[in-house]
């Protein structure tokens, strides 16, 4: 009932934008559900690397900001107008602030959370997840036999990329910066691993795939790979530009994919799920593929969310793999 949800909440939130000493794990009000809206008790919030960008500037939005995108929780307190969502319901979300013990989400955009999928899995998966989906359907479908670049391999998106990858029966040439991380993209999917931090990228995947080049990369690092990428794609491939880990692509001219007829896209994932219809079907066969065993959501660490600060030191510090969690 509403009058269990208290006043007050802590929540993961900065003021300015900055490095991690300026998150703050803090008090503010519980927000109130609009009439469209249900809110969300959080059990689980996800940390992407989008989270790193709002904190510090790269992208914007208003201050203060409860930090977050992704969560999942159950439902307590209802808006006016909010069909087929019940108290009581366990859902997913990607909406901002759910950095806290409650968000007010518009309720098109939670989804129930199947009784096969286990506690904190929902959380842990359904943005790097559908990124991951997305990006082999629309961004370029992949097709069997296809040679794949796919940088940053053993990260969130890249250890899921990298199955769903090997599902469909591509030649997967995976990226990372160490040895161990380079390991578990093998055992998930990478069947030629790269060490792009040591070894020459464009002559690796030229060798590999005997002088062909491969078909499409996805590159979440931005600027530090983007020339190599021009480089080992093939004529008519297709360079799907996903993320700035590394910094922004500065500009470019057109006239450096009339050398190859390529295809350069730079997706988001939200231009992919913005009907209902789209986020239902990505979701659910995402969570389909999860219930039969055929995608592994490898969680590096479940952090409580008063440790926002360390998590967000960890994932910029490169020493992870996998998916970062919070527990609230
Ligand atoms: P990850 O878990 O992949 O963490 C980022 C990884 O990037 C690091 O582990 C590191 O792997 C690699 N990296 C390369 N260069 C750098 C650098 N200079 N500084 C820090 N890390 C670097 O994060 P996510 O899975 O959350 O996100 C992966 C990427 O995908 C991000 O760029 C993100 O913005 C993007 N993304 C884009 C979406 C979209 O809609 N377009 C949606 C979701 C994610 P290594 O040590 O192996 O180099």
């Amino acid at each position: 009932t509403m009058a269990s949800i208290p006043t007050t909440m802590k929540a993961a939130q900065y003021s300015k934008n900055g490095g991690v000493e300026i998150l703050q794990y803090t008090d503010v009000s519980v927000p109130k559900p609009k009439d469209n809206e249900v809110l969300v008790k959080n059990e689980y919030v996800g940390l992407n690397y989008i989270d790193i960008y709002y904190r510090t500037g790269l992208y914007s939005a208003p201050l203060p900001q409860i930090t977050g995108r992704e969560a999942e929780g159950t439902v307590v307190a209802l808006g006016a107008s909010t069909p087929g969502i019940k108290i009581g319901d366990r859902v997913a979300y990607l909406h901002e602030s759910t950095g806290a013990e409650y968000t007010a989400v518009p309720a098109a955009k939670v989804y129930t959370i199947p009784a096969t999928i286990a506690p904190g899995v929902a959380a842990a998966s359904l943005l790097q997840g559908l990124t991951a989906l997305t990006l082999i359907r629309e961004a370029h479908y992949v097709k069997k036999g296809d040679w794949v670049l796919v940088h940053a391999a053993a990260g969130g998106v890249g250890l899921l990329l990298v199955q769903l990858l090997k599902a469909v029966g591509a030649r997967v040439i995976g990226t990372s910066s160490s040895k161990e991380k380079l390991e578990l993209a093998r055992e998930n999917g990478v069947e030629f691993p790269v060490n792009y931090k040591d070894d020459d990228v464009v002559a690796r995947v030229k060798e590999i795939t005997g002088g062909e080049g491969v078909r499409v990369v996805f590159d979440s690092t931005g600027k530090d790979q983007f020339d190599n990428d021009l480089q080992v794609v093939t004529r008519k491939g297709s360079i799907v530009s996903f993320g700035n880990s590394s910094g922004k692509v500065p500009p470019i001219s057109l006239d450096v994919l009339a050398a190859k007829n390529l295809k350069l896209l730079r997706p988001r994932l939200f231009n992919y799920i913005t009907t209902r219809e789209e986020f239902e079907r990505y979701t659910g066969e995402l969570f389909e593929f999860i219930t039969k065993g055929q995608l592994n959501v490898k969680i590096h660490e479940t952090y409580p969310l008063a440790d926002v600060a360390r998590a967000h030191t960890d994932i910029e510090s490169r020493k992870t793999s996998g998916k970062l969690l919070f527990k609230v």
